[in-house]
């Protein structure tokens, strides 16, 4: 049943699908980025909300995109919502609590290096599975469901309830790809996260791991060993990123991998691993062999790396 798009040799359905439905369920955020002035621009990004948006760009038109999160009802939320309608994403499934709003982070440039200072401590996003029918009915009719560690992490309480809706959608031949992006600052302590993320893994039919994150938090030696672990928790598909170095490939038991090219110039490295999952899966879901699938994630995240900000927007 989760076989349809695994590798490209191994796709049942042997073109892909031409249209389908996906859905991203995360936290988009306001972004306060620096200008030289010393004013700052405001705009909007969140891992799962990048993705979404990459996804966008690179899927058929046939093929929706929807974003799965809570929001405010005040005017900042009003403006997020219209950003995304502009962008091609479905907003159906967007909830509008009226006593919490949208998350926040500002850019800090000191001698060149970014930091992030966040405030989302209490954001709408947080919950956005509190509610387990509206879940069901956002997941309803859904091919493929998108999320994040990140996702997780913001969840506090309503980890189970995310997760019973992820085995629901599978049951009925849905998909779930699933990018641990981890970062420990959000999770009370490392046990937690870690502890988290596998059992989450248990729910997903790809994983799409970074590699130097595995590494901090679960200590593995390679992008090989984080490959396998995340297959020992059932993932049949894993893609391991890694940087500029080789991405690895763990379909059904077989490992590959995959060079990467070359980037001129390194600008920022925000959104990498956001747009090459775009990428990766826009290929993959429309039926290309696994090794195009990889070269048209990294090939947009190439493009990412080379550009100020998370959104390129000649994608
Ligand atoms: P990461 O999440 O940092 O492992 O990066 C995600 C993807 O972005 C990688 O798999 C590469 O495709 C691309 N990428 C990141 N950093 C570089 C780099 N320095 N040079 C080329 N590609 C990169």
């Amino acid at each position: 049943m989760h076989s349809r798009f695994l590798t490209g040799s191994t796709i049942s359905d042997q073109s892909g699908r031409q249209s389908g439905r996906i859905i991203s369920i995360g936290e988009c955020m306001v972004e306060l980025a620096p200008r030289a002035d010393g004013t700052y621009t405001m705009g909007f990004a969140g891992d799962t909300l990048n993705t979404a948006w990459y996804l966008r760009r690179a899927l058929p038109a046939a093929w929706s995109v929807d974003y799965m999160t809570c929001i405010g009802t005040d005017a900042v939320s009003d403006r997020m919502l219209a950003f995304l309608g502009d962008a091609g994403i479905g907003t159906t499934h967007i909830a509008r609590l009226p006593d919490r709003t949208v998350g926040l982070y500002l850019i800090e440039l000191a001698h060149a290096e970014r930091s992030f200072l966040y405030w989302r401590g209490q954001s709408a996003a947080r919950l956005l599975a509190r509610d387990p029918a509206r879940l069901a009915q956002a997941l309803t009719g859904a091919d493929v469901a998108y999320l994040s560690g990140i996702t997780l992490a913001i969840l506090e309480d309503d980890r189970p309830t995310l997760l019973t809706s992820l085995t629901e959608l599978r049951a009925r031949g849905g998909m779930v790809v699933f990018d641990p992006n981890l970062r420990s600052r959000l999770w009370p302590n490392a046990t937690i996260m870690c502890d988290a993320i596998m059992q989450a893994a248990t729910q997903a039919d790809i994983a799409l791991p970074s590699h130097e994150d595995e590494a901090a938090a679960f200590g593995d030696a390679s992008p090989e060993a984080t490959a396998r672990r995340y297959q020992q928790a059932g993932v049949p598909l894993v893609v391991v990123k890694n940087g500029p170095g080789s991405i690895i490939t763990l379909a059904n038991g077989t490992l590959a991998h995959h060079d990467v090219a070359p980037v001129q110039t390194v600008v920022d490295t925000t959104a990498a691993g956001d747009s090459f999952n775009a990428g990766f899966l826009a290929a993959h879901l429309t039926g290309n062999p696994l090794t195009q699938s990889v070269a048209a994630g990294a090939a947009i995240a190439a493009r990412v790396i080379s550009s100020h900000g998370a959104l390129i927007a000649q994608h």
